[in-house]
Order: structure tokens, then C-alpha cells, then sequence
């Protein structure tokens, strides 16, 4: 018989978008009060592609709406933009400070700017005449350049309509390949593409979160909903992390309140 294996976890790592939530939106009440709960027992890691302030809206407010102090904020850590920007909670300023950032080099944004740009041109899905003033197909979020096809701010099923194939942002990634190949594609959301430099995918983040907070590998537990080869939880699972597979936020709860009902 083998020796029974060491399930000590450290910490809890999670993705966001159907992992935490409905895509996009804040983390639901019950989602807040476990992982409360779990701030406890555990570092809580969240790490997704989405920028700083979409973490304090989705999981930071939610949980202060839960009653978490900054004592227990101390141990939330954000990993944003995939953990190129990593952010944690200073007791003393009561604020969040930005412990990391790898954003792309300027040479980088232009690049991949003018691709994006030249590609969707070609292809005739270049919006620009659908934009609301003010608004851009193109953001820069320092780590990532985002495509939004009809812009940030276009109505939910304007955006739901205008791809609901992905067909049209395949098409565009392929143009963009053929330019850039080294660079990572990601189709996300109804309209969006995100781009990052080589290298910069969920490996980096857990890579900086492991040297960052002193932990092992083994002492890591993951929850995403695309752990499968090509979806963008799968590098973790490729490192070796012990991972959990959820379909959605209503699975990662099932999971958090075992894990909590074990611990007492
Ligand atoms: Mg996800």
C-alpha cells in the first residue's frame, strides 16, 4: 500500500469566470460567505485574465458585503491579468497595494495593436461605425491587449448576436497568427479576443504565486471550469496542481463546503 498521501493544502486557488461566479458578474452571496469562511483556513488566490478593478468589483466588495475584515482581507490575493499584476491588502493604509506587474513592452502593445486592428479590417469585422461615443474595440490592460469587438460598453444582446459561433474571432486569430505567431490568443466572453506575450498564461501566474507566498506545488489546490487541453485552466493542470473540475460556481461551492465540513 502506498503511504497516504500528504492532502495538507496551504492554499485554495481559484479561477473566476464560471468558477466564482456567472461569468462577468459579482460572486453570488452564498460564493462570498464560504469563502469568508475559507479565509480562515487557507491563503484564497483568485487569478483570471480580467483587470484590477473588475476584482474588486466581482469578489472584494461581495466579500466586504459578507462582513470580512482586513484582517482576513490579509489573506486574499489577487493575481490579475493570469497573475502578471499580483495584489494584496495592506492593514496599515487599508488598501490594496500591487506587489507585481509584468506588463507588455510598448513594442509589444503596438504590435499586437496593429494586428488586431489590420485583421479585423480584412475580414470586414472591424465595428468601428457601432461604437457608443467614447468607447474602443481595442484596450490595453497593461499585461493584455483586449479586442471587444462592439467596444466595452455595447448592450449584452448586440454582443451575443454579433458571434454567437465564434466563427468571426477564430477567423481574426487566425490573421493575427500568421503575424504574431508566438504570442497567446484567447477567445473569451461574446465579442472579445485577449492577447498576451508568449509565456503569459495561468503557468506564469502560479509560477510568481508559488515563489510569492512560500508555498509547494502539492500544498496548492485549484477550482476552474476549463481544465481541459486548449481551455485556459489547463496550464495549471499541466504543472502538475491538484486541480478540481466545476461546471460552475454551484459546483465550487459543493466542493468549498466539504472541504470546510471536514475542517470543523
Ligand atoms: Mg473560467
Amino acid at each position: 500500500m502506498e503511504a497516504a498521501r500528504n492532502i495538507s493544502k496551504k492554499v485554495l486557488a481559484f479561477d473566476v469566470d464560471q468558477t466564482l461566479n456567472i461569468a462577468k458578474t459579482p460572486i453570488p452571496p452564498e460564493v462570498a460567505e464560504l469563502l469568508a469562511k475559507s479565509l480562515g483556513y487557507f491563503e484564497i488566490c483568485p487569478i483570471s485574465g480580467q483587470k484590477f478593478e473588475q476584482f474588486l468589483i466581482q469578489i472584494v466588495e461581495p466579500l466586504r458585503e459578507a462582513g470580512v475584515s482586513g484582517q482576513q482581507l490579509t489573506h486574499l490575493h489577487l493575481f490579475v491579468a493570469q497573475g502578471t499584476q499580483y495584489y494584496r491588502y495592506d492593514l496599515e493604509q487599508k488598501d490594496w497595494t500591487q506587489v507585481y506587474n509584468y506588463p507588455l513592452t510598448e513594442e509589444q502593445i503596438a504590435q499586437i495593436t496593429a494586428t488586431l486592428e489590420a485583421a479585423a479590417r480584412e475580414l470586414g469585422y472591424w465595428e468601428e461605425g457601432k461604437l457608443k461615443p467614447g468607447d474602443q474595440i481595442i484596450e490595453n490592460r497593461l499585461s493584455q491587449i483586449t479586442f471587444s469587438a462592439l467596444g466595452q460598453t455595447a448592450g449584452t444582446e448586440e454582443k451575443y448576436a454579433w458571434d454567437p459561433d465564434m466563427k468571426k474571432r477564430e477567423a481574426i486569430v487566425a490573421k493575427c497568427r500568421e503575424k504574431l505567431p508566438d504570442f497567446l490568443y484567447e477567445i473569451g466572453g461574446t465579442t472579445s479576443i485577449n492577447v498576451a506575450a508568449p509565456g503569459m498564461n495561468k503557468t506564469f501566474g502560479m509560477t510568481h504565486l508559488m515563489e510569492e507566498l512560500g508555498v509547494k506545488q502539492e500544498e496548492i489546490l485549484y477550482f476552474g471550469d476549463m481544465t481541459q487541453p486548449g481551455g485556459n485552466d489547463y496550464p495549471v493542470v499541466e504543472m502538475g496542481i491538484d486541480a478540481i473540475t466545476v461546471r460552475s460556481h454551484e459546483d465550487t461551492t459543493y466542493a468549498l463546503r466539504g472541504i470546510l465540513g471536514i475542517l470543523g
